[in-house]
């Protein structure tokens, strides 16, 4: 299951790339490989913007991949199919989200986490992997695909508004699925009232669970609790606010994307609480002890989900009318959304109107 077979034969593409860790994004000429017999050539319709898009143009972490052509919230339209694909036909909605390549066979493979598989292919290229191959995102005008790696999209949701959902949505779904956070009457909190942690709450909500968000923007408490039915809202750096809640939470989806304390976060969990971490920052967290110990409070974390997962979440979504709180942009105003997604200035999600306004 690779995105890379049939390497030699390539079509043309294009799109926007980060030529540099100055992160400004612009047009780029670059090739993908033609449809194999597993595959899809998808026409791009709208690609959503992520903060780990930010992150890695602007080499947060120090990976020095570039160019990098960002995007792994792409929805399309099906234009080619291979002889051996079954789920899609030529003209269908399709979901592309964070990964396109596992081996298929190994333990997390098996058990449909291919997120977790030491040879897991990311929709662009990420990490150097030593092998030189090298995958561009969703702000182009084409995407080819192993059909495992694409996902059906419902027919009542709007396709820019699902968009999200392909990474912010499956993110946030997986660790409430895998760590239990998903029952009925239970307590969750949602750190981070942005991309991932918007579309949360709402999981949440659809899943009948209480939620509350703990944000360090006052301004969104009205569309927390009016807009996104969020039952609570925490200022962060309230510290009377943060008593009062403290060991009133089953399970905290940690969404900000920076460093940030854990310690006050880990004191809203009732005993055996879970801290899940989604968010990415340069700086490590600082763990401390006596909280775990004392209360038997759980720290993990997670990626994106795998495709079964994925599958099942825009399922849910469909059921639910869960979409995300979308901004839809321009591609030449990409370099000023992500300024202004620097400095939280968005509610809650740029979508890419990729088909309309890419052009060559
Ligand atoms: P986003 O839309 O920018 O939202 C992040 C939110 O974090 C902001 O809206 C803000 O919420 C809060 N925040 C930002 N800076 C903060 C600070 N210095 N201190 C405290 N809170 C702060 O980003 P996103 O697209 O949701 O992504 C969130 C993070 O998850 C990013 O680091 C991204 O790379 C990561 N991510 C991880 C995975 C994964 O596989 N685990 C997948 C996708 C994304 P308030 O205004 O409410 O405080
Ligand atoms: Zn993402």
């Amino acid at each position: 299951m690779s995105n890379s077979e049939g390497e030699e034969q390539t079509q043309k593409a294009f799109g926007w790339a980060a030529q540099d860790p100055s992160g400004i994004l612009s047009p780029f000429h670059f090739t993908r490989r033609v449809n194999g017999d597993d595959d899809i050539t998808m026409k791009i319709l709208y690609c959503g913007i992520c903060h780990t898009d930010l992150h890695f143009i602007r080499d947060d972490f120090g990976f020095g991949v570039h160019p990098i052509v960002p995007g792994h919230e792409i929805v399309g339209v099906v234009t080619q199919v291979g002889c051996n694909v079954e789920k899609f036909k030529i003209g269908d909605k399709v979901g592309v989200g964070c990964l396109v390549g596992s081996c298929g066979a190994c333990e997390s493979c098996e058990q449909d986490f291919e997120t977790y598989c030491p040879k897991v292919e990311f929709t662009y290229t990420m990490f150097d992997d030593g092998t030189g191959k090298k995958n561009y995102g969703g702000y182009s005008d084409i995407f080819v695909v192993n059909e495992h790696f694409a996902v059906r999209l419902p027919e009542n949701l709007p396709l820019d508004a699902t968009a999200p959902l392909l990474c912010a949505g499956s993110t946030v779904y997986s660790p409430m699925k895998y760590y239990g956070l998903d029952k009925s009457g239970k307590h969750l909190g949602v750190v981070g009232l942005g991309g991932l942690g918007h579309v949360a709450v709402k999981f949440g909500k659809a899943l009948g669970m209480k939620v509350t968000v703990i944000s360090t923007s006052p301004s969104k408490k009205k569309e927390a609790t009016e807009r996104f039915g969020a039952d609570s809202f925490l200022v962060s750096k309230d510290s009377d606010q943060m008593k009062a809640a403290v060991s009133t939470m089953d399970g905290i989806i940690d969404t900000v994307s920076a460093s940030h304390p854990i310690e006050p976060l880990l004191d809203l969990l009732k005993p055996q609480g879970k801290l899940v971490v989604l968010g990415v920052s340069e700086r490590a967290i600082e763990l401390p002890i006596f909280p775990l110990l004392r209360g038997r409070k759980l720290v993990g974390g997670s990626g994106v989900g795998g495709m079964k997962e994925t599958q099942e979440m825009i399922d849910f979504a469909g059921k639910h009318n869960i979409v995300a709180d979308i901004e839809v942009i321009s591609m030449d105003y990409v370099n000023t959304a992500m300024e202004r997604l620097a400095r939280g200035d968005i509610r809650y999600r740029f979508v890419i109107d990729v088909a309309n306004t890419l052009n060559v």
